[in-house]
């Protein structure tokens, strides 16, 4: 039995990677709780997206680890579940826990107990999991907003993806469930809820009568009529279904943003990628939700530099961003995930990896520039997420008049200007 770091205090916890790993680890917070655990344990909640992300996992174990002498400090998530061995052989890890084994409460029962058998690694084959484990959260810290999870893992292959390997196969959580999670939300006085998960139009897949995505959004809408802002996290546009569509077109509280999971704009590359769109379908996608929702926003994941990209096929992702009438670009550099079909094909030197990850980069912010400036003149109802800062029902950061704002109100603002990245309001 460690003594103490912190007597009494609850244990610090990190989190790396996307919002489901943040909504995890709002569950983790509580399981910890009732388990009893205290201030000698540092959770660190890991991504493995890409090779950077796992890089970054080690260092923050051995910071939290330095900052919490004689800490016990317990990996999770999906770096942790893909490679756990890596962690466990760090001498700052105590424990090792794999992405289910962290949302079952006879893990942190187990590390509460603390006793010579406690296993260091506890880590099952996640494949094998066909549960959503459904936790209900009752806060999201001091944010905002909530990330409410509706779905875990993904039947897709993508050849440069290892996410379906630190999280297994889609599951969804029931529709009751995530009515039940986001009424609890609103009423602790969350305005906003974004829902979140890994492959999100496969909602509904697994559950009797194979509802759809769009269902969930309108049952939500209806049965939670205290939720002021529903926002959707980031979709695979090929697989909107109608429901989805028809609730962009007519429901005032849907956020009018979309981050979609476009990843190319070459069919060529696309296929090699295994995405199940081509680039007119995103196109098509992209003007047919305009037409339905005109003051939406939409944003877009990019892979630069994926084996076998030609100029030419950089060219046309380039030129995506504004066939799609893109607003928000997250770019990645190809990163090559050891166990993925594209880890196994011709790589580009790092150097054109960069270069082109830098002029996409560029095009993105000449995007958002755009974006910025259709905004000056008009007014919004922004979400504040601090006292200085807040965002607007398409997503675009705001700076705030004055200071002082209460957290998680929603303001209608003038918008006067911006700085090249946020809109700039004024009272
Ligand atoms: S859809 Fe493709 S990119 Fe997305 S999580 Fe699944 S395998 Fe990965």
């Amino acid at each position: 039995m460690n003594a103490p770091a912190r007597p009494g205090a609850s244990p610090v916890f990190a989190t790396l990677g996307c919002r489901l790993n943040a909504y995890e680890t709002e569950a983790m917070t509580r399981l910890a709780a009732e388990a009893g655990l205290g201030g000698d344990v540092v959770v660190v909640n890991t991504c493995a997206v890409t090779a950077e992300a796992v890089r970054k996992a080690r260092q923050e174990i051995r910071r939290l680890s330095r900052e919490n002498p004689g800490a016990r400090v317990v990996v999770t998530g999906c770096a942790a579940q893909i490679e756990p061995e890596t962690f466990a052989a760090m001498p700052e890890v105590a424990h090792v826990l794999g992405n289910a084994e962290k949302m079952a409460p006879a893990s942190w029962a187990r590390l509460s107990a603390d006793t010579a058998d406690t296993p260091r690694i506890m880590v099952d084959d996640i494949m094998s999991v066909r549960e959503t484990a459904s936790h209900l959260i009752d806060g999201f810290g001091t944010r905002a907003r909530a990330y409410v999870q509706v779905q875990n893992g993904c039947d897709h292959r993508c050849t440069f993806c290892i996410i379906p390997y630190g999280r297994g196969n889609s599951r969804s959580v029931p529709a009751g469930v995530v009515v039940e999670q986001v009424a609890r939300l609103v009423d602790r006085g969350f305005a906003e809820v974004v829902l979140t998960g890994v492959d999100m139009t496969s909602w509904g897949a697994d559950l009797p009568g194979q509802p759809r995505l769009g269902d969930l959004v309108r049952r939500l809408l209806r049965l939670v009529p205290g939720l002021a802002r529903l926002r959707i996290s980031s979709i695979d546009s090929i697989e909107a279904d109608p429901a989805l569509m028809e609730a962009i077109a007519s429901e005032p509280r849907l956020m009018p943003h979309l981050h979609l999971s476009l990843q190319h704009g070459d069919d060529l590359i696309l296929k090699r990628m295994k995405r199940r769109h081509l680039r007119d379908d995103a196109i098509r996608f992209c003007q047919e939700v305009r037409r339905l929702r005109p003051d939406i926003a939409l944003g877009a994941d990019i892979i630069a530099g994926f084996p076998t990209e030609t100029e030419a096929a950089f060219g046309n992702s380039l030129a995506l961003v504004e066939e799609c009438g893109l607003s928000f670009l997250h770019v990645f550099p190809f990163s090559p995930r050891k166990g993925t079909p594209a880890a196994r094909m011709p790589q580009l030197p790092g150097t054109e990896i960069r270069a082109r990850a830098a002029r996409l980069r560029a095009a993105g912010a000449a995007a958002l520039a755009r974006h910025l400036d259709a905004a000056v003149g008009t007014s919004a109802a922004v979400l504040t997420e601090s006292p200085d800062m807040g965002r607007t029902p398409q997503f675009t950061p705001v700076r705030l008049p004055g200071g002082g704002a209460p957290v998680g109100a929603i303001l209608d603002l003038a918008i006067t200007g911006h700085d090249g990245t946020r809109l700039i309001a004024a009272n």
